[in-house]
């Protein structure tokens, strides 16, 4: 695709102390496509949402997102500019109800009616958090948790959108259902995803566009139609021979 990047990074380097995760990582995605980062556990798939979302500040390089720096920004100021991280494990408020769970995904926002639109619009796409509205987020099943973790970053009307693993822990029928609503969501919302995933199978057919993760540097990157083509990529990360 030609279109413009809508986030771009540019030799980042990010650690946990003396472990040095991502060294010198250097993509963009562009507006409308989802875009994905595959790569073996602990390549560090993870720690480059977590750096583009402001969690973890890098220790090089640079971010910027919709022609901004937003490098080692404070995560809310990020989440304002328009960009919401679905993290690993989903991470929903277990206490609170459903509702309240995606309203808290709207706590940067103002306008009432756009966040009451905006709850029917994510209703739609995922009609099983409608009946459970009202009930604790921690009853929900695992993949109810996804479901719900992904309308919650909805809630902030995104422009992109970073997710982690959403087919972590899920049966392959869920992971399938659940991939087929975000790439509806990119269809019919026009919002950007970058995905990270280890389900390699999933996310080439669900992205335009992928780049492969191995010990914290991208190892190759194409169009996803041809990496799939790729004989590494079918030995390794699609189990063809
Ligand atoms: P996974 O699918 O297991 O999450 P990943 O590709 O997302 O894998 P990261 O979680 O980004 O990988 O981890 C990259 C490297 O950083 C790994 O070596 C990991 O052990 C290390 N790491 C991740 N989080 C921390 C942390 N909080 N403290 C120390 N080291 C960490």
């Amino acid at each position: 695709t030609s279109a413009a990047p809508i986030l771009t990074l540019a030799n980042v380097e990010s650690a946990y102390g003396p472990i040095k995760a991502i060294r010198g990582v250097s993509l963009q995605v562009r507006t409308g496509e989802i875009a994905t980062v595959l790569g073996p556990n602990g390549a560090g798939k993870s720690t480059i949402l977590k750096t583009i979302s402001g969690i973890l500040d890098p220790r090089k390089g640079s971010i910027s997102f919709l022609g901004r720096d937003i490098t080692a920004q404070d995560p809310a100021a990020i989440v304002r500019a328009g960009l919401s991280h679905v993290p690993e494990g989903r991470e929903v408020f277990p206490l609170l109800s459903v509702r309240d769970n995606l309203l808290m995904g709207a706590y940067t926002r103002s306008d009432r009616d756009g966040v009451a639109r905006d709850l029917e619009a994510v209703f739609g796409y995922f009609a099983i958090l409608r009946e459970r509205m009202a009930q604790p987020a921690g009853l929900l099943s695992g993949g109810q948790q996804q479901m719900l973790a992904i309308s919650r970053a909805l809630m902030a009307r995104p422009q992109l959108i970073l997710l982690d693993e959403p087919s972590l822990g899920l049966s392959p029928k869920l992971t399938k259902e659940i991939f087929e609503i975000v790439v509806r969501i990119n269809r019919e919302r026009g919002t950007t995803v970058l995905l990270v995933e280890q389900n390699a199978n999933m996310a080439l057919n669900a992205a335009d566009y992928g780049y492969v993760l191995e010990n914290g540097r991208i190892v190759m990157e194409d169009a996803c139609e041809r990496l799939r083509e790729k004989d590494d990529i079918k030995e390794f990360y699609l189990g063809m021979k």
